[in-house]
């Protein structure tokens, strides 16, 4: 049992109306009520989106529904004389919202014209809809948004607001990719006068080595902020759609147009500078080196001497 039930959850008797839900036939209604906003209509699309893999998804107005289905056979052999099997499902909806409700209705088995011999129908509901909710919950930016909340409310930190997330979703499966690609921000140019020098077409790797004058070359453009809270600083970067990305990299200086993405440089660095960060629509690669702890280099020159098309160039400060 979702141990979210304890705290969290009414589990309460039709027949009852909670934000429009009229369970008409309704056996028994369960819901969570989460703390959590969810409202933007991309967040929501990136839930769906996030879980088409593992449930049937579907939405309607400020609606998710997500539905599992299972089989029920009553006996383990297809070809044997007798055998029958019957599809059942439960369906968890998500009302969005300043709170996020979630609901689910177990109806009775003879809505799925089930057969005598299905046993243990209502208790299987029950625990696939919790699976359903502690999945979203653990695997989508629903997560994000728990751990932000467990961290402001309970004062904790990031990894112990992480580790209530996953205490509370004990039923959750492991999904991957299930959360939404980071953008990245339009670039701004900040230094003006300088020629931006991009003769980068985005349609193939540039080939190396870096242009170590590309400051002087380059209008610098909007920074990165990571998340450990420090800002990259780049230079060139072109449009909203990663083609061309320029040069990202103060001291740690790393042609994103020219890195082929094989990671060298993260194995090589001794301290972690560097950590894989997706950027889909680069032709060079769609995994680059990005310096979420740039300001920790001790200018070891490792990651420059590994790097395969030398996009690498360290500015020992
Ligand atoms: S110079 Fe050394 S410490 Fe700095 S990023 Fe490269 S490998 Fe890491
Ligand atoms: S070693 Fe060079 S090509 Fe490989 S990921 Fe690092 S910067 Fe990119």
């Amino acid at each position: 049992m979702s141990l979210l039930l304890k705290d969290r959850i009414y589990t309460m008797q039709a027949p009852t109306a909670k934000r429009g839900v009229y369970p008409m036939h309704g056996y028994k209604l369960g819901l969570y009520r989460l703390p959590i906003k969810l409202e933007d209509p991309s967040e929501i699309k990136s839930i769906i989106e996030g879980m088409k893999k593992t449930f049937d998804m579907d939405q309607y107005a400020d609606r998710i529904y997500a539905t599992y289905n299972w089989i029920e056979e009553n006996m383990p052999d297809p070809d044997a004389d007798g055998y029958e099997s019957v599809e059942l499902s439960v369906t968890v909806e998500i009302v969005t919202g300043e709170v996020i409700d979630a609901i689910y209705q177990i109806y009775p088995v003879e809505k799925f014209a089930a057969p005598q011999w299905v046993k243990d129908y209502r208790r299987k509901a029950d625990h696939f809809a919790k699976m359903i909710i502690d999945t979203i919950l653990r695997n989508t930016i629903l997560s994000d948004k728990l751990v932000e909340h467990f961290m402001k409310t309970d004062k904790l930190s990031e990894v112990q607001a992480a580790g209530k997330v996953s205490e509370l979703t004990p039923l959750a499966q492991i999904v991957l990719d299930a959360k939404p690609i980071a953008k990245i921000e339009p670039p701004k140019p900040l230094v003006e006068g300088k020629k931006q020098v991009v003769t980068r077409d985005g349609e193939a790797a540039v080939p190396g080595p870096i242009d170590i004058e590309f400051k002087d070359k380059m209008d610098q453009s909007a920074a990165f902020k990571t998340k450990t809270g420090n800002e990259v600083q780049t230079w060139g970067r072109v449009g909203t759609d990663n083609k061309v990305m320029g040069v990202w990299g103060e001291f740690c200086a790393v042609d994103f147009d020219i890195c082929i993405g094989d990671g060298a440089c993260i194995d090589a660095c001794p301290v972690a500078v560097y950590e894989f960060f997706d950027f889909p629509g680069n032709a060079g690669s769609t995994k680059k080196p990005l310096q979420i702890n740039e300001p920790d280099c001790i200018f070891c020159l490792a990651c420059e001497g590994v790097c395969p098309p030398q996009a690498i160039k360290i500015y020992p400060q």
